[in-house]
C-alpha cells in the first residue's frame, strides 16, 4: 500500500480534504443543528488535545490530504485556537486552511487567524433579520456576526456567507442575501436543509436549491461557474457584481460521486460520510501508542465502508447518526 492508497476507496475516490472539528461545544442553538437544551458537552479529556490533532493532521497530509478545515461546535470557543490554526498551516504540503464559524468572535480574532495562516472563512448567518437572528440561533448576536464578516474580509481572508434556508422561517430573505453578496463582494451560499438526529427536518421542510435560484433568477442575472467534480457549492456569477451566490444542494442533488471529504470528529472518530456514523476512533488508537502503520489499517478500512452514494434523502428519518453540532458540518 503507498501512503496516496489510503485515502481512496473502492470506487477510486481519492480523498484529499479533511474536517476537523475541535470543539463539541457551541455558544447558539441553532434550531436545524441542535436541541434548545443543549446536548451533553464531552468531559475535556475526551477532546483531542492539539498535539493530538496536529499528530493526525501531518499523518494526513502525508497521505495526500491538501486542505483542512476547522469546524465544531463552534471551532473559535476553543482557548488557544489561533496556536493551533499556527501549527497547521505550518504543515508542509497543506495548501489551503479554512474554518467555518458562526462569526462571533472573528471581530476579535481576525487578524490574528490570518497571520497564523488561515485562508479563508465560512461565516454561517441564517438571516438579516436581529428579530430573526434570535429565532434561529436562540442567541441575540447579529451586530456582532456582521462586524466579524466585515472585520474578515478587510483581514483578507476569503470570507463566505453561510445560509441555511427553511420554508417559512428565512425563505423571503432569499434576494437580500443576493443584495447583502453584491453589496460586500462576497460569496453566499444557499444550504439545504439537512436530516440529523432530533432536528425536525422531513422532506416537506427542504427549500431545494433550484427553488431558491428561480427566486434570485427573478432578481438577478445569474451565470454558472465552471466546478470541480469535488465541489459541494456550485457557484454563480452575479451580473454586474463582484458578489457571487453558491447552492449546496446535498438533498436533492447530491455530489457524492465526487466526493473527497473525510470528517474527524472532536472525539477524534473518523467518518468517511457526512451520512455514516463514525467507524473508528483515532484517539483510542494513538493514546495506545499505535504507529502510522496502524492508523494506515484503520483509515482503510473506515474507507472500505463508506458507500457509492447515500440513499435518496427524500423520506429519510435520520436514525444513526450524530446531530450536525457533533458532526461539525
Ligand atoms: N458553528 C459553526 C457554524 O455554525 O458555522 C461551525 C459548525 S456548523 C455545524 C457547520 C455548518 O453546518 C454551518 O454552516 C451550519 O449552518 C450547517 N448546518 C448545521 N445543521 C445543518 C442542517 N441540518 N442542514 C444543513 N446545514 C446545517
Ligand atoms: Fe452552533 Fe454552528 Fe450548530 Fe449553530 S450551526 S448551533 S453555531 S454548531
Amino acid at each position: 500500500m503507498t501512503h496516496a492508497d489510503v485515502l481512496t476507496d473502492r470506487f477510486g475516490r481519492f480523498h484529499d480534504y479533511l474536517r476537523v472539528s475541535i470543539t463539541d461545544r457551541c455558544n447558539f442553538r441553532c434550531v436545524y443543528c441542535m436541541p434548545e437544551e443543549g446536548v451533553a458537552w464531552q468531559p475535556r479529556e475526551e477532546i483531542l488535545s492539539f498535539e493530538e490533532i496536529e499528530r493526525l493532521a501531518r499523518f494526513f497530509v502525508e497521505r495526500g490530504v491538501r486542505k483542512i478545515r476547522l469546524t465544531g461546535g463552534e471551532p473559535t470557543l476553543r482557548n488557544g485556537y489561533i496556536g493551533l490554526v499556527e501549527s497547521l498551516a505550518a504543515i508542509p504540503g497543506l495548501n489551503q486552511l479554512a474554518m467555518t464559524t458562526n462569526g462571533t468572535h472573528l471581530a476579535q480574532d481576525a487578524v490574528a487567524l490570518k497571520s497564523a495562516g488561515l485562508a479563508s472563512v465560512n461565516v454561517s448567518v441564517d438571516t438579516l433579520r436581529q428579530d430573526r437572528f434570535f429565532e434561529i440561533t436562540r442567541r441575540n448576536e447579529l451586530p456582532r456576526v456582521l462586524q466579524g464578516i466585515e472585520t474578515a474580509h478587510a483581514a483578507g481572508l476569503e470570507t463566505k456567507i453561510n445560509v441555511v434556508v427553511l420554508p417559512g422561517v428565512n425563505e423571503d430573505e432569499i434576494i437580500h442575501f443576493g443584495d447583502f453578496a453584491c453589496e460586500h463582494n462576497l460569496t453566499v451560499r444557499f444550504i439545504e436543509f439537512m436530516p440529523f438526529l432530533d432536528n425536525g427536518w422531513n422532506a416537506g421542510r427542504v427549500v431545494s436549491s433550484a427553488e431558491i435560484r428561480a427566486r434570485l433568477s427573478e432578481r438577478f442575472e445569474i451565470r454558472p461557474l465552471g466546478s470541480g467534480a469535488s465541489d459541494v457549492a456550485r457557484e454563480y456569477a452575479i451580473d454586474g457584481s463582484e458578489g457571487r451566490v453558491a447552492f449546496v444542494s446535498s438533498v436533492t442533488e447530491s455530489f457524492c460521486s465526487g466526493c473527497n471529504r473525510l470528517r474527524l470528529t472532536a472525539d477524534g472518530q473518523l467518518k468517511s460520510c457526512l451520512f455514516l456514523p463514525p467507524s473508528v476512533s483515532l484517539r483510542d488508537l494513538i493514546r495506545g501508542g499505535a504507529p502510522d502503520s496502524e492508523l494506515e489499517t484503520a483509515v482503510r478500512e473506515c474507507l472500505d465502508g463508506k458507500w457509492s452514494a447515500h440513499p435518496p434523502m427524500r423520506n429519510w428519518a435520520q436514525r444513526d447518526n450524530l446531530t450536525m453540532v457533533q458532526i461539525g458540518g
